[in-house]
């Protein structure tokens, strides 16, 4: 099929499962990825004395953060560096 020729095309660049970005397996390296080793969640804060504080009105789940670091900006650089990894990679 085409796709299997499109595949082997592309194999110098990939494309990161984590961060979405392309990359060249060559120049992977461990400071190569930044991302969120967890997921964007929307729930209170543990510790609500570090993170967004809710106001008067504000349903429970208006905190919505990083679960890994309580940033709460969902485009924020993540948290965590560490090699891309392809689709093809084993996890
Ligand atoms: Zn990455
Ligand atoms: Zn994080």
């Amino acid at each position: 099929m085409e796709k299997e020729t499109a595949a082997t095309a592309t194999a110098a660049e990939r494309v990161c499962r984590r961060c979405k970005t392309k990359y060249s397996p060559s120049g992977n390296t461990a400071q190569s990825c930044r991302f969120h080793p967890s997921f964007f969640v929307c729930r209170r804060h543990d510790d609500q004395k570090r993170y967004y504080e809710l106001k008067d009105g504000d349903p429970p789940y208006a905190a919505r953060f990083y679960d890994c670091c309580g940033a709460e900006d969902p485009d924020v650089a993540g948290c965590a560096t560490g090699f891309h990894l392809s689709y093809d990679d084993p996890e």
